[in-house]
């Protein structure tokens, strides 16, 4: 049976675990996986400065490279039992498409598999990393004037994600489509935003990119779901977009999280 994660992070992961490449795959071997995608956080566009604390949301640019030829020795070395995929998991920053784009023309080419994230929204020239921590969230809540906008801005930076021309080796997959809603049980939505979530997935339809359906979000505690929700994963694989595991794990003992308790299985494969 194929059993594939397509969202893992690394020892290059700047807030994530120095578990080494190997602990993963090693793990993942255990587990009964043949085939993995290691997509640790790219490097942030040179002249946007990081709202985090530690400045660490992306992996750093002079890593680089050494991540790409890690990758390409594994791969050689597990050739027989895993194919691994080295990609990136690229953020969508509204107002930075066009370093973003020359980013990916320049590293693309050296890509096999990468996902399309947003994490950093922007509003009245400040950008905020939403998914950082509740005070961030509830932070953005008291500026933005409501949950609600909160997640309308989140959905609409993601449409402008899809649809954004970042050139032809744009990521094909986008980042757990609904983490606006990592903190819900905290700051309770009250409108579900099912006209921006449609006219995503049709965008995404159109374009033939895939989800990443992301376990993570089950083990937030003011989440409790995966990423997207049952609804929308529905949604999605009524309209035939492939919906593709991702344990977003950051340490290598949380690859497989969730995948149980999803509604389908991986069902790109
Ligand atoms: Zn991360
Ligand atoms: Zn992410």
């Amino acid at each position: 049976m194929k059993l594939r994660d397509g969202h893992v992070h690394s020892p290059y992961c700047p807030h994530g675990t120095k578990d080494s490449f190997k602990s993963y795959i090693e793990h993942a071997l255990d587990l009964g996986y043949t085939e993995i995608s290691f997509t640790e956080h790219a490097p942030l566009p040179p002249s946007f400065q990081d709202p985090a604390p530690e400045r660490d949301s992306g992996m750093r640019l002079e890593d680089l490279d050494r991540y790409l030829l890690d990758l390409s020795s594994l791969k050689t070395e597990y050739k027989k039992d895993l194919m691994i995929h080295a990609g990136l998991e690229i953020d969508y920053i509204e107002g930075f498409e066009e370093e973003t784009a020359k980013f990916i023309a320049e590293y693309g080419p050296s890509l096999d598999d990468s996902i399309l994230s947003v994490h950093f929204l922007l509003k009245d020239g400040k950008y905020d990393c939403m998914d950082f921590s509740d005070a961030v969230f509830s932070d953005m809540v008291a500026r933005y004037g409501s949950v609600d906008r909160v997640h309308k801005v989140y959905y609409q930076t993601l449409l402008a994600s899809v649809k954004a021309d970042l050139g032809s080796f744009k990521p094909k997959r986008i980042g757990h489509m609904t983490l606006c809603r990592k903190f819900q049980h905290l700051y309770k939505p009250l409108h579900p935003q099912t006209e921006l979530i449609s006219a995503i997935l049709q965008e995404i339809k159109q374009q033939e990119y895939e989800l990443d359906y992301n376990g993570a979000g089950i083990y937030k505690p003011h989440c409790r779901e995966p990423y997207p929700s049952d609804d929308i994963a529905k949604e999605a694989l009524t309209l035939g977009i492939p919906l593709v595991y991702g344990s977003d794990a950051h340490q290598s003992k949380d690859l497989n999280q969730g995948r149980e308790l999803l509604l389908f299985g991986d069902s790109s494969t």
